[in-house]
């Protein structure tokens, strides 16, 4: 491990914990696999454990880190034709500005507190993103990858599943970062599909948003203050079935639905 900012103190409204141990750094690089010339855009570089590795593999990376102690770091330590560096927050960044016109391959070891709004924001980028190679919580990556009737189903599951085909590829264990986390963390990869099932997508977000809000309720309960069990035997889903037991193409056939008449 050469490269480490042993002043750094880490900060954990920013959710740092800077991986170090060089099994799991080679194994996520490894994962990822950069090839040379690759617009690699690295979400939270933190201490550079990944980063060196894309810059190995790729020649250069984009960076978005908010901690502009470490963004100075990054900065001084690597040359900038190897590291473009935006100190931001990852939610605010405008992607359209990062190499524009361009594919990119996303990776990072995201701040959990952020993962989810991140997920969300990111799936606008979806038609200009080759893949995304994604350290989270287990559990988030364990709902990002359920299937109907499993308990980690949920609206996450259904929303990112319509965008990419997702694979949890290995677990890695608190001891493996520093300060050591509380709970187990996933690799991801996630690939956008070539082509989603059509759908509108701001209805799509509200149908399931709707669908999941009282996770023990029935569909027909969750939707009866905008329209009847009817509706949902119509677009071939049983009413008394729960969210969780109802497949993503399920859920937006009954969105198509939905639109069609108006509702
Ligand atoms: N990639 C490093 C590693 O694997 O050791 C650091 C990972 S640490 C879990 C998360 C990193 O994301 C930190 O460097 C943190 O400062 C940065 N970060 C946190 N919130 C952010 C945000 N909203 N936008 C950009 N970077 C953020």
């Amino acid at each position: 491990m050469a490269l480490v900012l042993k002043s750094h103190k880490a900060k954990k409204n920013f959710g740092q914990n800077f991986l170090h141990d060089d099994f799991w750094i080679e194994k996520i690089a490894s994962a990822v696999d950069a090839q040379p010339g690759q617009n690699i855009v690295e979400i939270g570089p933190g201490q550079a454990a990944l980063t060196r590795l894309m810059i190995r593999d790729a020649g250069c990376v984009t960076c978005i880190e908010i901690d502009k102690d470490l963004a100075q770091w990054l900065q001084k330590k690597f040359k900038p034709e190897a590291l473009a560096l935006i100190e931001a927050d990852v939610l605010k960044v405008d992607f359209a500005l990062i190499k524009p016109g361009e594919k990119i391959r996303l990776v990072g070891n995201l701040p959990y507190n952020i993962s989810s709004p991140l997920l969300f924001r990111l799936m606008e980028l979806a038609d200009r993103v080759i893949d995304q190679h994604f350290m989270l919580q287990k559990e988030v990556v364990d709902r990002m990858a359920a299937t109907p009737g499993h308990k980690a189903f949920g609206r996450l599951s259904v929303m990112l599943q319509h965008r990419y085909k997702i694979v949890k590829l290995f677990d890695v264990p608190p001891d493996a970062f520093s300060p050591p986390p509380k709970v187990i963390s996933s690799v991801v990869r996630m690939i956008p599909l070539e082509s989603p099932l059509p759908v509108n997508e701001k209805l799509f977000e509200r149908v399931t948003a709707q669908a999941f809000s009282m996770k023990r309720k029935t569909l027909k309960n969750n939707f009866a203050k905008y329209f009847g069990p009817e509706i949902l035997e119509e677009a071939g889903i049983d009413p008394g079935a729960r969210a969780e037991a109802v497949s993503m193409p399920s859920f937006v056939a009954l969105t198509n639905l939905l639109e069609s008449k108006g509702i």
